[in-house]
This record gives structure tokens, C-alpha cells and sequence, in this order.
């Protein structure tokens, strides 16, 4: 009669969810190219004595990695390397750093991961400031409020004066910025930082009061304290203040700054809308919201990888779940779990992790699972693709196979596809043209599927919403320019912007969405 033994009653789940996702710190890092991520990455990775890292962030060379040698490393090591998400404990805290894509031809996976985050670290190059890429992540993050943590980096090197840098942060981004730390020194003579939260110095070895760079430090922070805001922990959560760090990710200074000031106010998981209420991240029924789709991470195998980021309750291995899309149940066997040296970890997750869910295509971005209620979560979008080609298979014989692989790679979010109404070849839409190489590479790769790309006629895409009986009155009377996308929703596509105006004239009981909310 040991059955009892896990039917823990719900009442006594309440304290232990509470307790979990109080210590549970989910995030991302964002930058421009060679601002230092992949380093301050390592160096999170190294105070946190990470227990499992993703291949690709280990170092730039191992980036060049094919598929089939990390393969080889998982099977070297007997566990599962993932690239999507690392998991570290720090500080009494669990950590789990979500990677994003570095090039912005893929930010339509950056937009999604930063769905599953509760708060992003901003690093800055301290000599270059706010750079064009910088400024698009932050966007995404300000749309949806997402708390920014700003850590500068390369203070080691010749760099920018830190009231500058605070000031062009607060003036490029109309963020508030807090300094949370005060370099000590600067370029080759930075020795450290100031904690101005706790009012210590990081210093070491400790300089003499007589150091000219303690003597800029005193000069400065009376200037800093009087002149600058103070951090404030609401304004932070809404998303309007940055807490401000100063570092260099090479020489291992700011980084426990960083990651203390992330346990000690760093936004425990937050609550998630859903299309009905909102979902509060300390309820006891289990949600669950599938924000990345990985496919044939084992070649031999076609299985999918649905990375799940719990939302609230506790998941445990073997529970069966409810998948809200379709009604249907979903039996967790084999849920992948990212932290690897705890054992009882192993088996549970609470609101904040994120667990791989291997799949034969049942789970799609966006979707939810729940422990029965009929939820769905909102806001994993589609954007409407700025290029789309039309796709012309090499050889005909294999026009069913593309069909088919076509629709997975859609459905992992490699291209968006479009069938067009008048049964004329797919299209793909993509934000980014390396998205375009990905996709033929992949198709030839793992299918053995051949194609090559032509022009269209269209520049924009947009999904059309309206009245049934109005909708398929437009969709006649411009078949040439319809289609369907995965869902078979509806989607016009037009030649320029001037045509999408026009069309949205002439059809006022219609709207035109250049964003689809998935789910
Ligand atoms: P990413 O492209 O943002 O991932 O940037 P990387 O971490 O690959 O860093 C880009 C370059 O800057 C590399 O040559 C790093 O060694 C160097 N770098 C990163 N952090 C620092 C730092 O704190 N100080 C200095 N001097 N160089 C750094």
C-alpha cells in the first residue's frame, strides 16, 4: 500500500510552490554582437557552478559545432545537452538562463524565448554605449514590461564615463537608470566596484585610501548619490528602471554583483495572461505554455523537442496532462528535465523552469498544458514575414515529402508557410534571409529534400479577420493573393504597402494584422 505515498493532498502543495518559485530566477541575456554575452554567459555559468551547460555557449569556436558532435557529447556524458536553456543554483537561488539566438534573422525565436523570461540582463560595451541591436531587444522586452537588469561591460578597457553611459541609456532607451555598482578605476587600472545598495567595496586587494582611484570613487559617488535615482524595486518590476552594474566580463569583475542583486530582487516568476484570466504563478494547478520547438535533435529518431515553461504548479514526471489546443490528453513519460544533480529536482518543476517535452508533433509553439482546466495562454506571436519566396522543389518525385517537412520545420518556427488558395507551390515567410539558408540546408540535411527559392510578387503578408460570410466574399475576389498559413488561417498577400492600404480601404469590415497571437 505504498500508492499513497506521492498522492500528496493539494493543501500542503500551496507552502512548497510558494517556497519553490520564490527561489526560482528565469532570464535572458540581451545584446549586440560582441558586447560580451558568450563571456559574461561563461563567467554566470562558472560562479554558479552550473550544472549543466548548452553546447553552444561554452565558447565561440565550439558554436561551429555540428549537430552530430554534440550529439556526441551527450552521449559521451550519458544526459541530455540542450542548447536552450542552462540551469544553475546561486545563491539559494535556481537560475535558469534562457539562450537566445545571437543573429537578429532570428528574432522571431528571441521574441518567443523572452515570453518565457522574468526579467533580461542588458549588457552594454562600455566604450560603444547603446547599440542597434541592443535597442531592438530592449523594444521586445518594453512590450512586455519585462524588468531589465543593465550590466556595462569591458570597463577593463578604455571606456565611456559612467555618468555618460547612464545618461545615454536613460535618453536612447526613456528608461530610468540606477547605478547599483560604481567602478573602481578605469581601463587597465579598474580594479573593482562599489556596491552602493549595500555601501561596500569589491575590490581586491584592497587599495589604500590615497589611491587616485579612491579618490575618484569618493568624488563621484557624492556626485552619483545626489544627481542619480535611487533603485527602486517597483519601478523596476513595472519595467521603467534598470538597475545599473559595472564590469568586465573577461577579468571576472561585476559578475557577483550581478547575480546577487538577481537573488535579492531579481523578479521571482510573474503571473501569465491567458485568453479567460490571468494565471498566477503561485497557484497549485499545474499550466504549462510551449514557447520553443526544437526538431530532430537526434537524427535517427524524428522526435521533437517542446520546450515548456511552467507557468504555475508543479509538474512531476508521469502526470498526465491536458493539451488545451486540441482537448486532448498528453502523457508526460519522458519530460527532460535541465538540472541534472539534484535528484528530487529531477523528478519536479515548478513556475519558472523550463523542461524539454519530447514529441512526435502533437505540440506546437504556443500551446498550453494544464492539469485539466481549459486555458490558453496569449501573447507567443507571429510576426508578419518581410520576405517570402516561393519554393520550387528540385526534383517532382519528392513533392509529398516536402509537403511534409515543410509543415514540421514551420511548426518548429523555422520559416512561417503559406499555402496559396489557388493550390499554386508553397511560400515561405521569413523575417530574416538566413532563416531562408537554415531552412534549405535543413531540408536537404534531414529530409533529403532539394529546393531552391523563386521571387514572388509579394512584399507583405497580412492575416485577415472578420465576418465568415465577409471573408470568403475577399477571398474570391482575390484568390491570386490568398492563402493559408500552418492553422489555415486566413492570410492576404500584397505587392506593397501602397496595395495593403488600399485593399484595407476598399474592405472596412475587415482588419488586416501584420502580429498573430499563437495559442
Ligand atoms: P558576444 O558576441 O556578445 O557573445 O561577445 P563575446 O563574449 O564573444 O565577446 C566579444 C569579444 O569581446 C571577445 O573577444 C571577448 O574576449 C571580448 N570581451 C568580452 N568581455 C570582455 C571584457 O569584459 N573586457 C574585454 N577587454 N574584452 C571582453
Amino acid at each position: 500500500m505504498d500508492f499513497a505515498v506521492n498522492a500528496e493532498p493539494s493543501t500542503d502543495l500551496a507552502p512548497t510552490i510558494a517556497r519553490e518559485i520564490a527561489r526560482r530566477r528565469t532570464f535572458a541575456i540581451i545584446s549586440h554582437p560582441d558586447a560580451g554575452k558568450t563571456t559574461l554567459t561563461e563567467r554566470i555559468l562558472r560562479a554558479g557552478g552550473a550544472i549543466q551547460m548548452a553546447g553552444n555557449v561554452r565558447a565561440k569556436g565550439e558554436r561551429r559545432r555540428t549537430r552530430s558532435d554534440w550529439m556526441g557529447i551527450e552521449r559521451d556524458r550519458g544526459i541530455s545537452v540542450v542548447t536552450s536553456v542552462m540551469t544553475f543554483e546561486y545563491g539559494g537561488c535556481i537560475f535558469n538562463l534562457l539562450d537566445t539566438p545571437g543573429h537578429e534573422d532570428f528574432s522571431e525565436d528571441t521574441y518567443r524565448t523572452l515570453t518565457a523570461v522574468d526579467s533580461a540582463v542588458m549588457v552594454i560595451d562600455a566604450a560603444k554605449g547603446i547599440e542597434d541591436r541592443t535597442r531592438k531587444l530592449f523594444e521586445i522586452c518594453r512590450l512586455r514590461d519585462i524588468p531589465i537588469v543593465t550590466f556595462i561591460n569591458k570597463m577593463d578597457r578604455e571606456a565611456q564615463d559612467p555618468f555618460t553611459l547612464l545618461d545615454e541609456i536613460s535618453s536612447a532607451l526613456a528608461l530610468d537608470t540606477a547605478p547599483a555598482t560604481w567602478p573602481v578605476g578605469r581601463a587597465a587600472q579598474f580594479a573593482g566596484t562599489y556596491d552602493l545598495r549595500e555601501r561596500q567595496l569589491h575590490v581586491s586587494p584592497p587599495l589604500e585610501q590615497s589611491d587616485p582611484r579612491m579618490v575618484q570613487l569618493a568624488e563621484e559617488l557624492e556626485l552619483a548619490e545626489a544627481a542619480l535615482p535611487t533603485f527602486d524595486r517597483e519601478s523596476f518590476n513595472a519595467g521603467h528602471l534598470t538597475p545599473v552594474f559595472f564590469g568586465s566580463a573577461m577579468k571576472e569583475i561585476g559578475v557577483t554583483d550581478l547575480l546577487d542583486a538577481l537573488v535579492a530582487f531579481g523578479p521571482p516568476p510573474r503571473d501569465q495572461a491567458t485568453e479567460t484570466r490571468t494565471v498566477r504563478a503561485d497557484e497549485t494547478g499545474l499550466t504549462a505554455l510551449v514557447f520553443k520547438i526544437q526538431a530532430n535533435m537526434d537524427p535517427n529518431h524524428r522526435d521533437r523537442m517542446a520546450f515548456a515553461r511552467i507557468c504555475s504548479g508543479r509538474l512531476e514526471r508521469g502526470m498526465r496532462l491536458k493539451h488545451t489546443r486540441t482537448g486532448k490528453q498528453f502523457a508526460l513519460h519522458t519530460p527532460q528535465f535541465f538540472f541534472a544533480r539534484d535528484r528530487q529536482l529531477a523528478e519536479e518543476a515548478f513556475a519558472g523552469d523550463v523542461v524539454g517535452i519530447p514529441n512526435h508533433g502533437t505540440l506546437r509553439i504556443g500551446d498550453t498544458l494544464t492539469a485539466g482546466e481549459d486555458l490558453r495562454f496569449t501573447g507567443v506571436p507571429h510576426f508578419a514575414p518581410e520576405i517570402l519566396r516561393r519554393v520550387r522543389l528540385d526534383d517532382a518525385m519528392k513533392a509529398k515529402k516536402l509537403r511534409q517537412a515543410l509543415t514540421e520545420l514551420a511548426e518548429e518556427g523555422v520559416v512561417q508557410l503559406f499555402r496559396p488558395q489557388d493550390g499554386a507551390p508553397p511560400i515561405v515567410g521569413v523575417v530574416g534571409t538566413l532563416q531562408l539558408d537554415v531552412l534549405q540546408a535543413r531540408l536537404s540535411g534531414e529530409y533529403g529534400v532539394s529546393i531552391g527559392f523563386e521571387s514572388t510578387p509579394y512584399n507583405l503578408a497580412r492575416w485577415v479577420v472578420g465576418d465568415k460570410t465577409k471573408l470568403e466574399l475577399f477571398a474570391m475576389a482575390n484568390r491570386s493573393a490568398m492563402a493559408d498559413d500552418l492553422d489555415g488561417d486566413p492570410v492576404f498577400l500584397a505587392g506593397s504597402a501602397f496595395m495593403m492600404r488600399r485593399t484595407a480601404e476598399m474592405n472596412p469590415d475587415l482588419t488586416f494584422h501584420d502580429i498573430k497571437q499563437i495559442g
